[in-house]
């Protein structure tokens, strides 16, 4: 079976495809020629919101540099959760590489934690990628659901965000439209040290099909389709 990987991070060869997402400049040129030697590979650039308060003065001119060799943008966001957090200039740096991504019609990778307000705002005031919008381990509520699903997002969840004793993920899992259903696996850091990347992302499907009471083949056919219409076709 044929296993799409929505977000993930550099961890190795993977026999499943998947997109590889940067966070910082520091990391770009390594995920770009990661992708160019391995056609499993998208590579998406972006400034993660940890990484806002830290970035070098001329990420942009970094950004502008590297973009055209990159096939999308993330990972960028918006996180309150984190402690320290600058709100204002995660605001800044998310909505300019949005509207990057918004110009070259390019899948955008979104991180938002304890910060949905603050997207949907942003959202609403500026133009988004023709294709749509991406939120990778999606966190919000079920009810949020069809607010952005009014952006033409996509939403992903990775195993780690639906264990058995989980609510909130499995509630916004089952209320995702099914043709905007996507598996991830968030490697490498949240992958337990005892599982490969191809276990743990499998473990996703097979609890999404459970929550969507689909055989687990039907459901990764459904979410190959979902993949490649949103990563790799214009
Ligand atoms: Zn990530």
């Amino acid at each position: 079976m044929k296993l799409y990987d929505a977000h993930c991070h550099l961890f190795g060869a993977s026999r499943h495809k998947v997109v590889v997402n940067g966070t910082c400049p520091a990391d770009w040129r390594e995920v770009i020629e990661f992708a160019e030697k391995d056609p499993q590979v998208i590579s998406a650039i972006g400034l993660h919101p940890w990484q806002v308060q830290d970035a070098p003065s001329d990420w942009q001119a970094s950004f502008f540099k590297q973009i055209d060799s990159a096939q999308a943008v993330g990972e960028i966001g918006l996180d309150q959760w984190i402690e320290g957090y600058d709100i204002e200039r995660q605001q800044a740096a998310f909505s300019w590489q949005l509207e990057q991504a918004a110009q070259r019609n390019l899948p955008v990778s979104i991180h938002c934690l304890k910060a949905s307000d603050s997207l949907l705002r942003i959202l609403k005031t500026q133009p988004c990628p023709k294709r749509g919008i991406h939120l990778h381990a999606y966190s919000g509520s079920a009810e949020q659901v069809s607010h952005f699903a009014q952006w033409d997002a996509y939403f992903s969840f990775h195993a780690g965000q639906l264990g058995d004793r989980a609510q909130k993920a499995p509630a916004a899992l089952q209320a995702v439209p099914i043709d905007r259903l996507l598996i991830e696996s968030d490697a490498p850091d949240t992958i337990p040290s005892s599982e490969a990347h191809a276990t743990f992302l499998l473990r996703g499907y097979q609890r999404a099909a459970e929550l969507r009471g689909l055989t687990v083949e039907a459901l990764a056919e459904q979410v190959a389709a979902n993949f490649k219409r949103y990563f790799l076709y214009d």
